[in-house]
């Protein structure tokens, strides 16, 4: 912020909102004594609220959300009796919320949510008698409820969702708070009793949501006189109702209805046809694990804007109605884990906008529809654990953007349709438990994203094809129980990732690949083959040495023909380097080529030309080193240019650095340098373009959102990289600057480590040393901080940091004073994950919100054992991997 503003003595009205000023608040703003309104929210300010501020006494408003403020609230501010608004919502403030509170008697909007305030909301909060919101929700407040906010009776919003609080709800809600239109209160840690009947009175109420509390008792049927209700979630309370149809029916007078939870309450009862009477305008309903018997009935189909229908962990019986064909806005049918009997029919088809199915667990029959392949939006299948007898449709191969199919444990026949292999989305495949028969289509190869793969207990024959070899994403592939022949080819050695390979009880014979993945498998994955011999720690017989001998002659023979080859082939690349050498003479400004077998050529005046002479219009960005360019090859190749700012010293050096350490890399995982430009005042390097921008962007811009899935397989990617430069290279190399705008992010999405100015590369017999460049704050291990001592165990330790921001959404650098990231992590775990986790990530009323919790928490555990402070003790990038990708499955299964 302009410290010259402080001079605008006469300043009334400042709004700075929605900008990027970063940096602190300054304490000159105390100058600005006239000021009504501050309004700086949407800006990355930092550091606290100075004191000063207090000295703004004709302040009315005040707006501070959703920067990363710290500190607490100064005492300062409660001298401000003009204070209407006070907005500070979406920081990091910590501390208590004092009495003085009591003394802001104007205030009308109180707005603290999400920040990290502790101790009570104190008692003197009854006197903002003019108060119309109070939001105080995602803190960790604690203590009793506060009940006086109950008798505020200006109030139109309550928000005390995610603190500690116990307490029950005052019995006379309904005639305190006459005009209150919101009350969120899901989520605390002890509210207990009953929802007071006289709730019915509050006849402005929109939204009430009560889930994930200890409530217990009958839900009121007089919920339905609030005519103007448009959220309700009662979602993970001990909530029954003794006329469930009454109830249904009376919210049936809720005209405006649009969300509607009742999850996880032992209702125990039959869902009435009056459920067709619901508002036209009812987009989500859950009712799962609600005990509820009986048919669905065929009225469901009135609810025809429904985007979310959940009925799933019920009892219900019957088969799906056929009037959800009418259900044409649905997006996600979840009636897992019932008793549904029957055939699907089309009725599914018809729905165009159907991105995910859950059938599991029931006892449904007959065929796969065949136009199920028409609908196109799906993205998910879970149709395992039912009697589907037919074969798979070959239609279901129209599905270009399905990601998980799931069809095992049914009595599924026939071959496996080779357009399976058009299922180029697909990161989830199990069709086990089945009976199909004849080979394993070789277009199955082709599932380049495909992680888990399992056939098991099928009746297939025929050999394992060799174009699995081409699936670079498998971890998991499981084929046992089969009547599979012939050998295990060799390419599958490729398959890095590869973690479980189950090939046992199958007729496999021939030698195991001992490299690549093979090197750390079981030997209970190759047990009850007809002939399968190798190395003895797959505990099979060694293979016979004829065919040895047959594959020694092999070698010997292709040794000659490589040899051959060489004599011909040196002399020819002599002379063709020395005419390179001799042009490169005679045209300095030529590219040079980073490695002279692999890199493209392009000329400096090609490569003006393709970013319109470093134009700004192209600039992406500037680093430590210099600046990154946009451009586009006359191939059309859309290229990113890193220019070296020459002036500096350090820029020179970074410039040979990055370029020796990348001529010898290759990885999916690391951004690939096309070539490199040098001449005496012009240093560049060519990289392909990472259309998507940096994870760093990914997690801090408000339009960009990431998921669990997607923050995993990033982070995954990036363990990937790190695995391969320490321990799959000739030469160890040290990145030493791994932090999230490092992290770049391709059209896939899939993650690519940049950035390796600053990059260390290891002699044979060294496993560590020292420098005095540093890297950047908050992801620095200690030992390279203190000491200087660099070693493969540094880039563990940023990555560590790194894990934890990314599922946290906390920078290293906003933690001050004993406290950092890593400490605040390991006190909330295990138990208390929800403390610290991206808030975006989970919402209360998911149904899996604990599987995903768990599923952080293991996460947050990986990075911790990064994070160890001896370097001696610190987890490796191996391990690492190893244990991400085992998560990707736990994920996965929820
Ligand atoms: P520092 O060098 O201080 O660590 P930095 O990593 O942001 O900072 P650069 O690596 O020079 O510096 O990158 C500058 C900007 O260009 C960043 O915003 C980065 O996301 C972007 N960028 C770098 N390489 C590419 C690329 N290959 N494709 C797209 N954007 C890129």
């Amino acid at each position: 912020m302009p410290t010259s503003l402080s001079n605008c003595s006469q300043l009334q009205l400042l709004s700075l909102f929605g900008n990027n000023f970063d940096g602190p608040v300054h304490n000159e703003i105390g100058r600005l004594r006239n000021l009504q309104t501050l309004e700086i929210g949407y800006n990355h300010f930092t550091g606290i609220i100075p004191q000063e501020i207090g000295n703004l006494v004709n302040l009315m408003d005040l707006n501070m959300e959703n920067n990363q403020i710290t500190g607490s609230i100064p005492i300062s501010i409660f001298n401000i009796s003009s204070l209407q608004s006070l907005l500070l919502w979406g920081n990091n403030l910590s501390g208590i919320l004092p009495r003085d509170i009591g003394n802001l008697t104007k205030m009308q909007f109180l707005n603290l949510k999400k920040n990290r305030f502790t101790g009570e909301v104190p008692k003197d909060i009854r006197n903002l008698v003019e108060l119309e919101e109070f939001d105080v929700g995602f803190n960790s407040f604690s203590g009793s409820l506060p009940v006086e906010i109950f008798n505020i009776s200006r109030l139109r919003t309550i928000q005390l969702s995610d603190n500690n609080l116990s307490g029950t709800l005052p019995p006379n809600i309904g005639s305190t708070l006459p005009d209150i239109e919101i009350l969120y209160l899901a989520s605390l840690t002890n509210l207990v009793g009953t929802i007071p009947h006289s709730i019915s009175n509050c006849s402005k109420l929109t939204d009430l949501e009560l889930s994930d509390n200890k409530l217990s008792g009958l839900i009121p049927i007089s919920l339905g006189y609030l005519t103007h209700l448009n959220f309700l979630n009662l979602w993970g309370n001990n909530l029954t109702s003794d006329s469930f149809l009454s109830f249904l029916a009376s919210l049936t007078n809720c005209r405006n209805l649009n969300f509607l939870s009742l999850s996880f309450n032992p209702l125990n009862a039959m869902l009435p046809v009056s459920v067709g009477n619901f508002s036209k305008s009812l987009v989500k309903f859950y009712a799962a694990v609600c005990n509820i018997n009986g048919q669905i009935p065929n009225e469901v189909g009135n609810l025809s804007s429904l985007l979310d229908l959940d009925l799933s962990n019920n009892n219900f019986i019957g088969s799906i109605p056929t009037s959800t064909s009418n259900l044409r806005n649905l997006q996600r049918l979840y009636l897992n884990n019932n008793k549904l009997t029957g055939f699907i029919g089309d009725n599914l088809c018809k729905l165009q906008h159907l991105g995910a199915i859950y059938l599991g667990q029931n006892q449904l029959s007959g065929s796969l529809p065949d136009c199920l392949g028409n609908v196109t939006s799906l993205r998910e299948i879970h149709m395992y654990s039912n009697k589907f007898s037919s074969n798979i449709p070959t239609s279901l191969g129209n599905l270009k953007d399905l990601m998980v199919l799931n069809l095992s444990s049914n009595n599924m026949v026939g071959s496996l349709p080779p357009e399976i292999g058009y299922l180029k989305a697909v990161t989830y495949m199990d069709l086990s438990m089945n009976q199909f028969t004849n080979g394993i289509p070789r277009e199955i190869g082709g599932l380049q994203n495909l992680e888990i793969l399992s056939l098991r207990h099928n009746k297939l024959q025929g050999s394992i094809p060799d174009s699995f070899s081409n699936m670079v994403s498998l971890g998991y592939l499981d084929i046992s129980h089969n009547n599979i022949s012939g050998t295990i080819p060799m390419s599958l050695e490729k398959l890095q990732y590869l973690k479980y390979f189950n090939v046992s009880v199958n007729k496999l014979y021939g030698e195991i690949p001992s490299g690549g993945p093979f090197k750390n498998l079981s030997s209970q994955f190759f047990i009850s083959n007809e002939a399968l011999c190798g190395l003895s720690r797959f505990s099979v017989p060694p293979c016979p040495t004829s065919s040895r001998h047959r594959s020694n002659r092999k070698r010997l023979l292709l040794l000659f023909l490589l040899l051959g080859i060489a004599l011909v082939l040196v002399p020819i690349a002599f002379l063709f380097l020395w005419i390179r050498y001799r042009r490169g003479k005679r045209s300095p400004q030529r590219a040079d080529s980073l490695s002279n077998t692999t890199a493209e050529r392009i000329s400096y005046y090609e490569l003006l030309h393709a970013t319109d002479s470093l134009s700004e219009s192209n600039l992406i960005g500037s680093g430590s080193f210099g600046s990154v360019y946009k451009g586009v090859l006359r191939s059309e190749t859309a290229i990113a240019v890193k220019v070296f700012n020459l002036q500096l010293e350090a820029a020179f050096k970074s410039f040979d650095t990055e370029c020796e350490v990348l001529r010898s890399l290759r990885h999916r995982n690391l951004v690939k340098v096309i070539t490199s430009c040098s001449n005496l005042d012009f240093k560049a390097l060519v990289l392909e373009y990472m259309p998507n921008g940096s994870l760093e962007k990914y997690l801090y811009s408000h339009n960009y959102f990431l998921d669990i899935r997607q923050r995993l397989s990033i982070m995954t990617d990036v363990a990937c990289a790190l695995e391969y430069l320490h321990h799959g290279c000739s030469l160890p190399v040290i990145h030493c600057d791994v932090k999230p705008s490092n992290v770049l992010l391709d059209e896939n999405m899939v993650a690519h480590l940049s950035d390796f100015g600053i990059s260390k590369l290891l002699g044979e017999d060294e496993s560590d040393l020292y420098t005095k460049t540093l890297a950047t704050f908050g992801y620095i291990a200690p030992e390279y901080g203190l000491d200087g001592l660099v070693s493969i165990k540094c880039d563990v330790y940023s990555y560590g940091i790194m894990l934890l921001e990314t599922f946290t959404r906390r920078k290293p650098s906003e933690f001050e004073g004993d406290l950092n990231l890593k400490q605040w992590v390991s006190y909330s775990l295990p138990e208390a994950v929800m403390n610290v986790i991206d808030a975006n990530l989970v919402t209360p009323m998911d149904h899996r919100l604990q599987k995903k919790l768990d599923v952080v928490a293991s996460i947050m555990k990986v990075a911790l054992d990064c994070c160890v402070e001896s370097p001696a003790t610190r987890t490796n990038m191996k391990d690492v991997v190893g244990m991400l990708q085992k998560i990707k499955i736990q994920l996965l299964a929820c």
